[in-house]
Order: structure tokens, then C-alpha cells, then sequence
């Protein structure tokens, strides 16, 4: 077995490491960047053809021949740099490759290169009370008039909706039809009277999320993604890319990594906690998981290079739901270290505790990071949800007691 990218990918890796060392201003430590450096750093960045490779170039994006292995190269240089392969955010990853599959000719032009650059940001409106996992009983309704679309109802975990200008959502025009052929895919603004956002504090502490009330909202009858009734059908293509962007392996080597080193600072029976036994133990079968993921991600990359792409979607299910839950169990360990660590009851207290929260290398430490992980395994899509598709689709056992309407 030949685990090598080969020479020309390995060239690649070296060019794109080089140019993150000379332009991510953030590199070596150094303070996080301001807005307009991180617009100059991304300009260059896709100008490489680094970002936005699958973007067309009169849209804003670098239009790059699909390569799977220079991708995943980017992928994990950037990340492990903490540079953004883009603009972070549910508008670039999950609406634009949405607007560029359904959307038309004139969305594309209004709104895919404001996304691209920052100036629009989004929020996801799909969830209801009631409607999560059984998203296609949703009921907030939007109905013609005149020239416009009048929304009313109720979305919930909103994410991002007190920052966002505009939302993708999933709304009822078709009330007589059944269940999914009723729903169509809209794009509304947010900031105007018939919308109002409220903030939902969550267990880290933050409100990242809300609940969203629309009394006689309004949005052009164009918003409208994909025909009247098909928004289903729309939907499932934002979906592949948000659990692709939640499922992002990248993230777990460098968060192994960040485990070892917190051990390594941590104190238990008086020497580090990377030398005891049971802290070493874990240590061990969590990286067989880590190495399971890495494998397993290695064999998904080399068929899809080799054109044998599983296109049953089924390998985004199994990241999504695989990275989500060994996230959990690193960060968990991570936080039960912390818990352990000796040299917190010692007089630098103050220090210790920051040298472990900044060991993270996440913004809020570990046990934010811990905390939040949680809600990441849920969003789009719960474990259970992503079992059900993953046992019934992928290995044809028979369907789950389901709800009729
Ligand atoms: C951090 C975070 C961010 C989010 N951001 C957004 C956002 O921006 N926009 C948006 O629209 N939504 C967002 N969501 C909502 C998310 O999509 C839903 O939470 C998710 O789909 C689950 O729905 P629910 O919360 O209603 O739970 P429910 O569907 O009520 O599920 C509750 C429990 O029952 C289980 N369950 C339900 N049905 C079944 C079944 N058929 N078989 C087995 N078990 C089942 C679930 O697995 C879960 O454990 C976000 C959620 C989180 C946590």
C-alpha cells in the first residue's frame, strides 16, 4: 500500500506551506489579523487558486481543474496554519455550492461574490419547533402577493441570525401538498420589521444561536432557489456541504496533537501527565481512533482521485457522525486532564490555567470547546438521525418505526 501523495502533490504541499509562512500574517504565533489583512491575504490566496477553487472566476472564486488531492493538501495545510480557507461562515460553504447547482443566473450574480468576499453573511433557517430531525413537518408558511412572498411563523437555532443580513430557509408554499412536495427554498432578508430575532444562551455560556418570528415578512417573489415545491430536494444539496464542513476530518490530527502536548503540561502525581500509565492508555486507544479516521479518509481520497467517487453520500454521513463523536471523546479527555492537573491548586494558579487554555488553541479553551462540541454532533443531523441513514442506506437493513403524517 502506497500511503505517498506522489512527488508533484508533495511539491504542492511544500508551495502552499511556503506561502503560508510568508503571507498568513497570523503565522508563528503572531496576533490575530485584522479584517483588512485577511481580505489582502485571501485576494492572494485565491489569485494561487488556493480558495474558492470551485467557484468560476466571474463569480469571485480561483476555478480550479478538480484535483480531490491538492483539495485535501489545502485543506489540512491551511488548517493546521489556523488560516481560513475562505470566509468562514454558512453563506460561502453551504449556500454558494447551493446557488451554483439550483439557483439562477441572476442570483448567482447578486449574490455569490458579496458572499465570497464577507459583505453578505447568512444564516440557515430550517429548523422549527418540532420540526429538527423531522425537518419536512416544518410550517412556517410564505405566500404570494403581488410581486412578493409574505412569510409568517416560527424558525429555531438560528445560527448566526443576529449577525446575518440575509436567509436561506425552507418555508411552506404549497399547503395542500404532502410533506416535502410542499416546501419550496427562499431567500429572505433579514433586517426589516416583519423579522425578529431572539438570542439563545447555551451551556458555554454564549447565545451563537436564536429563535427567529416572522410576522408578515417580506422577500421578492425571484428569492425563490429551484421551482416552487422542489425546495426539498434544494435543501439536500446544503446539506451534503454543511455536514462535509461540520464532518471536516482536518480537525482531529491537530486536536490529538494538541491532547499530547496538554498532557505533556498537565500534572498528575507529581510529574507530568503524559508519564502516567492511565493517562497514556487513553492516550493510545484514542489514537487508534484518530489513525482509523485518518486510514479510512485516505481510502475515500484515493477513489475519488482515481474517479471511483462513492456518490451515495453515504462517506459524508459517516464523517460528519464519526469526526462529531471522536471530537467529543478528545476534548472530553482534554477536559478531564484539566480537571486532574495538579499545578492548578499550585500558587501560579492564574498562569496554569491560561497555559492550558491557550494549549487548546481554540477560542475559549477546552472546556468551552468541550462544551460546544456537543451542539456540533447535533447540528445538521443528530447521531441517531445520521445512524438511521447510514444503517437503512448504506447497509440496506430494514427502515426505522416512523411517524406518518
Ligand atoms: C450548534 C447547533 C447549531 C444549529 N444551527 C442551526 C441553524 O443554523 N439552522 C437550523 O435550521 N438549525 C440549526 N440547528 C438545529 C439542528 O439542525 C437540529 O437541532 C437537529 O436537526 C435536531 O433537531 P431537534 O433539535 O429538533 O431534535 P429532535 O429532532 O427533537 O431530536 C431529539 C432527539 O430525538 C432523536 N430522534 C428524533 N427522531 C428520531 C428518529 N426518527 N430515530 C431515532 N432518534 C430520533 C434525536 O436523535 C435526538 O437525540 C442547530 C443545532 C445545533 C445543536
Amino acid at each position: 500500500m502506497d500511503l505517498s501523495f506522489g512527488p508533484e502533490h508533495e511539491r504542492f504541499r511544500e508551495e502552499v506551506r511556503e506561502f503560508l509562512a510568508e503571507h498568513w500574517p497570523a503565522g508563528d504565533g503572531g496576533p490575530p489579523p485584522g479584517a483588512g489583512q485577511e481580505a489582502s491575504f485571501r485576494a492572494l490566496a485565491i489569485e494561487r487558486g488556493y480558495v474558492y477553487r470551485r467557484i468560476p472566476r466571474r463569480y469571485g472564486g480561483s476555478e480550479q481543474p478538480a484535483d480531490p488531492l491538492r483539495e485535501d493538501i489545502l485543506r489540512r495545510e491551511f488548517f493546521a496554519a489556523g488560516a481560513p480557507l475562505g470566509i468562514p461562515g454558512v453563506g460561502p460553504a453551504m449556500l454558494v455550492p447551493t446557488l451554483l447547482e439550483h439557483g439562477s443566473e441572476e442570483q448567482r450574480e447578486e449574490f455569490v461574490a458579496p458572499t465570497l468576499r464577507g459583505e453578505i453573511r447568512w444564516c440557515q433557517g430550517y429548523s422549527e419547533p418540532g420540526s429538527g430531525s423531522d425537518l419536512a413537518s416544518l410550517q412556517t408558511r410564505a405566500e404570494p402577493d403581488g410581486d412578493e412572498w409574505v412569510v409568517n411563523g416560527h424558525k429555531i437555532w438560528t445560527s448566526s441570525a443576529h449577525l446575518a443580513d440575509w436567509m436561506f430557509g425552507l418555508f411552506r408554499t404549497e399547503p395542500g401538498e404532502p410533506r416535502h412536495a410542499g416546501i419550496s427554498y427562499l431567500l429572505l432578508p433579514m433586517r426589516q420589521p416583519g423579522v425578529e430575532v431572539r438570542p439563545l444562551r447555551q451551556m458555554t455560556g454564549t447565545a451563537e444561536f436564536n429563535e427567529v418570528f416572522f410576522d408578515d415578512a417580506r422577500t421578492p417573489l425571484r428569492n425563490i432557489v429551484g421551482r416552487r415545491g422542489q425546495g426539498w430536494k434544494v435543501s439536500r444539496t446544503t446539506l451534503v456541504h454543511e455536514r462535509n464542513m461540520i464532518g471536516d476530518p482536518a480537525r482531529v490530527q491537530n486536536l490529538f496533537s494538541d491532547l499530547v502536548e496538554l498532557a505533556r503540561g498537565a500534572r498528575l502525581g507529581g510529574r507530568p501527565a503524559l508519564e502516567d500509565g492511565g493517562v497514556r492508555r487513553r492516550l493510545v486507544e484514542l489514537e487508534g481512533y484518530v489513525r482509523a479516521q485518518q486510514y479510512s479518509g485516505y481510502r475515500q481520497l484515493s477513489a475519488t482521485a482515481h474517479g471511483r467517487e462513492d456518490r451515495t453520500r453515504l462517506p459524508t454521513l459517516m464523517n460528519k457522525l464519526y469526526t462529531t463523536e471522536l471530537v467529543k471523546r478528545l476534548l472530553e479527555f482534554g477536559y478531564d486532564l484539566i480537571d486532574s492537573d495538579e499545578s492548578l491548586a499550585a500558587p501560579d494558579e492564574n498562569d496554569a490555567r491560561a497555559r492550558l487554555a491557550r494549549s487548546a488553541n481554540y477560542p475559549g479553551g477546552w472546556t468551552t470547546q468541550y462544551l460546544y462540541a456537543h451542539g456540533a454532533s447535533i447540528a445538521g443531523g443528530s447521531p441517531n438521525i445520521q445512524r438511521n441513514i447510514i444503517g437503512e442506506r448504506g447497509l440496506g437493513l430494514p427502515r426505522d418505526l416512523r411517524q406518518t403524517p
